[in-house]
């Protein structure tokens, strides 16, 4: 179901906030201690879900879109007076003292919040396998990954937990999950949705993005959470977002050069079989040459672990969670950040102090931001000629839990997606035609992007070609 479905059925007021509460309770009580997409889930979301009725009883049409919506956090994104752990056991017991931007946003909307999900320690990871609260399953196959890192709130949609879900996207960790799950997965330009309140990874990069059953829900969410924030400089101010007319005809790009020897060839397929559709639909598609988008996976892999580095030094047994206690003070932070993170956040604090090491910062960390500013230019110049670029979200369908125990093959899950937060740019990944593994039907997601800014675009173009022809508004 999507939020405008939803909505109407709450006006009408046959099915109501509580009605939708108490299934989606159940679905939760039924599943998720198999699939584990929740961390932790509200019981206080009942009274939530009843205010909601009541407001639906008593002024109908006239309350906000999202009232009574239920929607499932990623426990990355702080909630007041909830936990907030990041899948870490440094932050196991932390309790966030304020909310973020975004989720006071909802709660001004009546929003009714299921519970928090899933992820990959401090969102690090492509399958949500990395987390201290153990592995989230695939609902469509539970011997599967979800994908990450925001897999849980891919499993809670995809489960039927919440309508709608949010997500953090640093690399990938909406879009993923979305392909994977058979789900619509945003990421916003960079600075369009507030960043106060969400646990730092790498933070040029990290946007909040959304899960959702349409490309309209997409729209409904980042309406309603974007614009200025004052406690996040880096916020930009809607009105000054270019005005991105609507067209019925688009000219889109594929990046060839792009496109992977090593993708699985069912995926390339679908890819292919979904060109052919947009040009029956009439438009226009061309091929374009990206070369340096192929660098993106290498200077991701420098930027983003610099960033961690930097961000994750605030963990130190004494300000959040965990403190281990050792005979000085040294030792209480070693012991702590010793016990506290998993390996693969050790792995980027190191690999990130030593980018920015003083004998190495010129080698590495400055040649990933030169290589970034030039795959912005390189993308500049490419949007003079079209309006979207295309690409897979993900080379293979959801692998196999414990399949990628390699960490290189794990990144590599990453290669259509971290581009797109180098640049800035906002991208969408739709849910096309699945494919055949062991007798089930996995999804398979298409990624189009935009330049910076041109969120609207992609609403308008995913709409028309996305949410029309399955008959949802
Ligand atoms: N999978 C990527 C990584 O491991 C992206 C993570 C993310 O977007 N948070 O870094």
């Amino acid at each position: 179901m999507t939020i405008t479905e939803l909505r109407k059925k709450f006006i009408e007021g046959k099915y109501t906030p509580l009605n939708a509460y108490e299934e989606m309770r159940a679905v939760i009580d039924a599943k998720n201690a198999d699939i584990n997409a929740f961390i932790d889930v509200f019981d206080d979301a009942r009274e939530e879900a009843m205010r909601a009725t009541e407001q639906y009883a008593e002024k109908g049409n006239d309350t906000p879109i999202l009232l009574g919506m239920p929607m499932a956090i990623k426990n990355n994104i702080l909630m007041k007076g909830k936990r907030a752990t990041a899948s870490s056991k440094i932050l196991e017991h932390y309790v966030a003292p304020y909310d973020a931007t975004i989720i006071t946003r909802l709660k001004a909307q009546g929003a009714t919040f299921m519970g928090t999900t899933n992820l990959d320690e401090f969102a690090m990871g492509s399958s949500t396998e990395n987390s201290a609260f153990g592995v989230t399953k695939n609902p469509i196959d539970p011997t599967r990954v979800p994908g990450g890192s925001s897999g849980g709130s891919g499993a809670a949609v995809a489960m039927g937990a919440a309508v709608v879900a949010l997500g953090t996207d640093t690399g990938g960790s909406v879009r993923l999950p979305a392909s994977f799950c058979g789900l619509v997965g945003y990421k916003p330009t960079y600075g369009a949705v507030s960043r106060y309140g969400l646990i730092a990874m790498g933070s040029s990069l990290d946007q909040a993005g959304t899960f959702t059953n349409s490309v309209r829900d997409a729209e409904i969410l980042f309406e309603n959470m974007s614009g200025k924030d004052i406690y996040d400089a880096t916020t930009i101010n809607s009105d000054t977002y270019p005005l991105v007319a609507t067209k019925e005809k688009y000219r889109i790009g594929i990046p060839r050069d792009f496109l992977l020897e090593g993708m699985d060839a069912d995926v390339l397929a679908v890819f292919n079989a979904e060109i052919e559709k947009l040009t029956a639909l009439g438009h226009d598609v061309v091929d374009v040459s990206l070369p340096l988008m192929k660098r993106g996976l290498a200077a991701y892999y420098i930027v983003m672990p610099a960033e961690v580095s930097s961000n994750l030094a605030r963990y130190d047994g004494v300000r959040f969670g965990l403190r281990a206690e050792g005979d000085t003070l040294l030792e209480d932070y070693m012991k702590t950040r010793a016990e506290g993170f998993g390996t693969e956040v050790k792995r980027r604090i190191l690999l990130g102090t030593y980018v920015l090491s003083a004998g190495y910062y010129d080698a590495y960390y400055g040649k990933a931001e030169t290589v970034r500013q030039m795959m912005r230019a390189e993308l500049a110049e490419v949007y003079k000629n079209i309006d979207i670029i295309m690409t897979p979200t993900a080379p293979t369908p959801a692998f196999k839990i414990g399949e990628k125990s390699d960490p290189l093959s794990m990144y590599l899950a990453d290669i259509f997606t971290v581009p797109v937060n180098l640049t800035g740019v906002p991208a969408i990944s739709v849910p096309v035609t699945p494919v055949l593994r062991d007798d089930i039907l996995l999804p398979v997601g298409v990624q189009y992007i935009a330049p910076h800014a041109g969120d609207a675009r992609l609403f308008d173009f995913g709409k028309k070609v996305y949410d029309t022809p399955k008959g949802i508004t």
